[in-house]
Parts: structure tokens; sequence; C-alpha cells
């Protein structure tokens, strides 16, 4: 009996830790400014242009030939045999 009594005990503890620790973990998460849990939740990567077309990509998925950038390998393909306009 005693040992039922003690599992009891020990799941309502648990319970009020979990209790506690989720109102912690909201209200932290509620006082911040509305402003920065608005943006998005990384910090945004540098953005590059392409060469050929002149999109903005995020510099991680440019393709890199040089000092130029490109968004695809078709455009620094065309870039490479002189299409497209310079931007
Ligand atoms: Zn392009």
């Amino acid at each position: 009996m005693f040992r039922l009594l003690q599992i009891l005990l020990l799941l309502l503890g648990g319970w009020i830790i979990w209790f506690f620790l989720r109102q912690w973990y909201v209200s932290s998460f509620t006082d911040e400014p509305i402003e920065e849990s608005s943006l998005p939740p990384s910090l945004p990567e540098k953005m590059v242009r392409c060469a050929t077309c002149g999109v903005h990509l995020p510099e991680g998925e440019a393709i890199h030939s040089g000092e130029a950038t490109f968004c695809c390998q078709a455009h620094q393909n065309a870039a490479r045999h002189g299409e497209g306009k310079p931007y």
C-alpha cells in the first residue's frame, strides 16, 4: 500500500514540476516583443543576385563563379557564353 502511495506521490511531483516548467516556458515566449516573434525563426542568409537574371537568392544556394553569382547552372552557362543581360 505504501509503495502505491510512493508511486502516486512521485507521479504528482513529476506533474507539478512539468506544469511549472511549462508555465515558465510559455511565459518566457509570450514576454518577447511582438516584432521579434513575427520575424522568421532563423536570421536570413546573405542575399546575392544572379548575374544573368538579377534574381536574389540566399548565398548558400547560389552558384559561385569567380566574382559573379548565379541562381542556376543554366544562367552560369548563359553568362559564360555571353548571353543574358549583365546586371
Ligand atoms: Zn538567374
